[in-house]
């Protein structure tokens, strides 16, 4: 029979059309709001990426609380997706709660220092190590002010990433790599520069195309996430990361490591835990708890290039910036998250709880002998439906199977666990409780049963 990972598709598409009808007939009153309600917006939902949910509509959420969501039909679920990374800590972390409360009644911006922002300085310093910070709202501002540093102060025009990455809607980072060719992404709207102008794309692990690329004297930086998040998760490989550092530094070229999600790797993120040693530290998403923030630092010698640069610039505007960051509100979160949200014994619980997750999961893949497997950084696992380990984004997109991970996320959700929609990541947060990993498991179990029986 034709297989899908494993699967018969006949299989597949008896259980996708069950399920999608049993999400459906659970919820009635999501589906009225949004029938009665949704035309306002373009395309129907606020924000695009909320269609690419596999279900046959969205949940509508009534209220969410550490790892739990609550729909407008009265559901509890499980929250593994923890808004793809924003609420990594939980939802409504009870520091970040109380720090929003104190703020709310002394302004919510004014583009003024307050002495909280200066206590942020010395936590990002302490949290993430010897950078010179500027705060932003999204990592995918961080990210285009970074690259405009490294391009700034290398005097040279193209960024080097990897196929496959993603780093926000940074159209810099929006190519692929094709036989050789950099070339731009598919998909993108409006897109009318020509990418490899301005970027290469070489694939992950691949350290002798690094060094090619690296040795035409063009990059003024490579940027990366210190593991591939966002094709499935894809592992650097031993010295891979030795190597970067090594050719970034021979050639003259900046390395920009982006840790909005392997933040989840323990405190200080990735590049901590590893002692990488970067130009430029990127940091969003969670870093302030769920509200809009996003750090960005330069290590001191950066910083003095960046300023012998800005001697020489005229007047004008950077490029840099953006009206609402730096505003109180957001270091008042800033500062209960890094001092009281991502803490040590924080980091030990999700370490703790996401590796049974990892062994549960892997338990019930061995059990069906389903040719698949898991990985896991820190608080992030992730099932793959392919053998592992996947070394780069080209194998990574072969491993990605939209129709039977659609069917499988909707069967976990019917079951009460909400896992992200794009791949296959689940997030175990300090909130996370044992209970709700062994729902999770068993929900997984179930979903195999049906699919492997
Ligand atoms: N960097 C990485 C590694 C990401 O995964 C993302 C978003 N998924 C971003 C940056 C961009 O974050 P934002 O959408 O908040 O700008």
């Amino acid at each position: 029979p034709d297989l899908i990972a494993g699967v018969p598709a006949d299989r597949l598409a008896r259980i996708s059309l069950r399920e999608a009808r049993r999400y459906a007939a659970s919820r009635p009153r999501s589906f009225k709001v949004l029938q009665k309600d949704a035309g306002p917006f373009l395309g129907r939902v606020p924000m695009h990426w909320m269609k690419d949910w596999p279900m046959p509509f969205p949940l509508v959420v009534a209220r969410a609380a550490g790892a739990r969501l609550e729909d407008i039909d009265g559901y509890g679920i499980d929250d593994f997706c923890l808004g793809d990374t924003g609420s990594m800590f939980g939802h409504s972390p009870a520091p970040v709660a109380k720090a929003i409360r104190r703020q709310a009644g002394r302004g919510l911006t004014y583009m003024l220092p307050t002495e909280e922002a200066l206590a942020v300085g010395h936590l990002l310093v302490e949290r993430f190590g010897n950078f010179r910070w500027q705060i932003a709202t999204t990592a995918t501002d961080a990210n285009r002010f970074a690259l405009r540093v490294a391009r700034a102060v290398t005097g040279r025009r193209k960024v080097l990433v990897f196929n496959g990455c993603y780093h926000g809607t940074v159209d810099d980072a929006m190519v692929v790599h094709d036989q050789g060719r950099t070339l731009n992404r598919p998909g993108l709207v409006g897109q009318v520069a020509d990418l490899s102008d301005v970027a290469v794309c070489v694939e992950f692990n691949d350290i002798a195309a690094v060094e090619a690329a690296l040795a035409t004297g063009e990059i003024a930086a490579v940027l990366t996430e210190p593991v591939m998040t966002n094709s499935c998760m894809v592992l650097p490989q031993a010295g891979f990361h030795d190597g970067l550092r090594t050719l970034t530094r021979r050639h003259g070229a900046l390395l920009i490591i982006d840790e909005t999600h392997t933040i989840s790797s323990g405190l200080g993120g990735y590049a901590r835990v590893h002692s990488l040693s970067p130009d430029i530290l990127v940091v969003g998403k969670c870093v302030a708890g769920g509200m809009p923030t996003a750090v960005w630092g330069v290590t001191e010698e950066v910083a003095g290039r960046l300023a012998a640069y800005d001697e020489t610039r005229g007047p004008g505007h950077s490029g840099m910036g953006t009206t609402l960051s730096a505003n109180p509100m957001q270091f008042a979160c800033l500062r209960a998250t890094l001092d009281k949200v991502m803490t040590p014994k924080a980091y030990g619980r999700m370490e703790k709880g996401a590796e049974r997750l990892q062994n549960g999961l892997a338990d019930v893949i061995a059990r069906y002998k389903a040719p698949w497997h898991v990985v896991r950084v820190g608080a992030r696992v992730e099932f793959i439906c392919a053998p592992g380990p996947l070394r780069n984004g080209a194998e990574a997109a072969a491993a990605h199977q939209p129709r039977l991970e659609g069917a499988i996320h909707t069967m976990l959700l019917n079951r009460g666990c909400l896992i992200a929609p794009f791949h296959n990541m689940m997030l175990v947060s300090p909130a996370t409780k044992k209970a709700q990993i062994d729902r999770l498991i068993a929900a997984f179990d179930e979903a195999l049963s049906d699919l492997f029986a």
